[in-house]
């Protein structure tokens, strides 16, 4: 009989695996998901809002494909998993056997017991039932007149961007005293900061929720801020204060859970034939110096494609190479490659440069002594990732990589160029007398 691979979860992990177990094989696939009936881009949604496409849109893959490439979609609940008889049991009564399990269930946006957090109108940013929901509490700004975004994150961005473009007055409560800034350094998040208010957004930075009011109806009413006692009217709040693995399904399973799913580098849990990938999957340790949980697009394709190698015969550990990821702050892209931390890790420093108009920067990690290329955070201006990704590889000097900054610059020849400029900042504060190579797309390519 046909082996049934069954994936919990239509999100990009779970995706990807069916995809390339199909490329690779003709074994039975089929793939449980409670949130919609197709997959969706989720990075995609919020442009849904903003008006910039419609929900159809973010669907990358045309409705008969699943069919025409024999993947049967299955829209569930999975209330809990029997890994001895190896069934599962769905919300609706029903139970559906397997042979082996992909668990691909993602996140779900954190709430820390706030008093409120209930309310109608309080909502986190997440699932395309979030985005309906935003839809229907802040249509426009009669109906949400201020909205209380909290926490300050790429998600908590996101929103305070969406609610801006229905010109809805947006406050934003962040915890940390600049935005961003455990993950960024100083320069980027004091940039970010400007930023945000130039776009008039009431930016509150140290400050916690204390509370959620709402009227008898259970419509929220206002905020209350800890530090100061102050009292925010609003129509709507969105919780935006990070995600946690969507895993509680999966507590009395005998599946090893620690925050997520606990895995090896094979992608395998504690129980033999099921395996977790995604936002959900947490390593034991992380692997080549990455966390061992990572919320990102890119690393839940990246699971999906080594797992499927695996479930077809050919076992592939999941081995990322250097960390990357990108991401927009309003008007202002972000790009990262390599690992920048908001503080030089010890034995390393910081090069920073910001543009006088107050909308690019970058910084570089390198270790201090031999200036060694760690990694580099780019704010606006778009680079290269394959070369920033052979150059962390080849191990190459600081001075090298902005000697060949030209190279690896990804905007079209007419947009303007910032080498010149990063390097006089760097020779002056290195001392050195580094002068920009022209751009060779020999080099590019080799
Ligand atoms: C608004 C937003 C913007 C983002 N922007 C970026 C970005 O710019 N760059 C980036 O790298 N990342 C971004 N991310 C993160 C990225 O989207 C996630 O890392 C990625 O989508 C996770 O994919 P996944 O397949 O692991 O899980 P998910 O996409 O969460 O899919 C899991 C699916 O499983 C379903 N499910 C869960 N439990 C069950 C169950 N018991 N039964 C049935 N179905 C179940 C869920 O409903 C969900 O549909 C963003 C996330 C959000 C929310």
């Amino acid at each position: 009989m046909q082996e049934h691979i069954v994936i919990i979860g239509n999100g990009i992990s779970g995706v990807t695996t069916a995809r390339h177990i199909r490329k690779a094989s003709d074994k039975k696939i089929t793939i449980i998901s409670s949130e919609t009936d197709y997959f969706f881009s989720r990075t995609a949604l919020m442009y849904v809002y903003m008006g910039h496409m419609k929900y159809e849109h973010t669907k990358p893959y045309e409705d008969y494909f699943w069919k025409k490439n024999r993947i049967d979609l299955k829209r569930a609940f999975v209330k809990n998993v029997d890994h001895q008889n190896k069934q599962l049991h769905l919300s609706g009564g029903e139970q559906m056997s397997y042979d082996k399990l992909v668990l691909a269930v993602g996140s779900k946006p954190n709430k820390f017991g706030w008093p409120g957090e209930n309310l109608n109108g309080v909502q986190g940013l997440y699932s395309k039932q979030d985005l309906d929901l935003l839809e229907k509490n802040a249509p426009n700004n009669e109906t949400c007149k201020r909205a209380v975004v909290v926490g300050g994150g790429l998600i908590g961005i996101e929103m305070v961007e969406m609610l801006l473009t229905r010109d809805i007055p947006v406050t934003f409560l962040v915890r940390e005293h600049s935005f961003w800034n455990s993950v960024l350094p100083e320069g980027e998040s004091a940039m970010l900061n400007r930023h945000i208010k130039s776009h008039h957004v009431d930016l509150r930075l140290g400050v916690n929720l204390e509370s959620i009011q709402g009227d008898a109806q259970g419509n929220v009413t206002s905020i209350i801020i800890k530090e100061t006692g102050e009292e925010i009217a609003c129509d709507v709040v969105g919780l935006t204060a990070g995600v946690t693995p969507n895993v509680d399904f999966l507590k009395n399973s005998g599946i090893g859970i620690g925050r997520g799913v606990k895995v090896n580098p094979m992608l395998e849990t504690n129980i033999k034939d099921i395996y977790a990938i995604g936002d959900c999957a947490e390593q034991h340790e992380g692997i080549n110096g990455r966390r061992p949980i990572e919320a990102v697009w890119y690393t839940g394709r990246m699971m999906g494609e080594a797992l499927a190698q695996t479930l077809t015969g050919n076992p592939t550990p999941y081995n990322p190479g250097h960390w990357f990821n990108s991401a927009k702050f309003m008007d202002i892209e972000y790009q990262t490659y390599g690992w920048v931390f908001a503080k030089p890790k010890a034995g390393n420093t910081h090069f920073h440069w910001i543009h006088k108009d107050d909308d690019k920067c970058i910084t570089i990690e390198m270790e201090e002594t031999s200036r060694t290329f760690l990694g580099i955070n780019n704010f606006d201006i778009r680079l290269r990732h394959e070369l920033l990704d052979k150059w962390l590889t080849e191990g190459r000097s600081t001075d090298y990589v902005l000697e060949h900054l030209k190279d690896a610059n990804f905007d079209p020849e007419f947009y303007k160029h910032y080498e010149s400029e990063i390097l006089e900042a760097y020779n002056k504060a290195y001392g050195t007398s580094i002068v920009p190579k022209k751009k060779s797309w020999k080099r590019i390519f080799a």
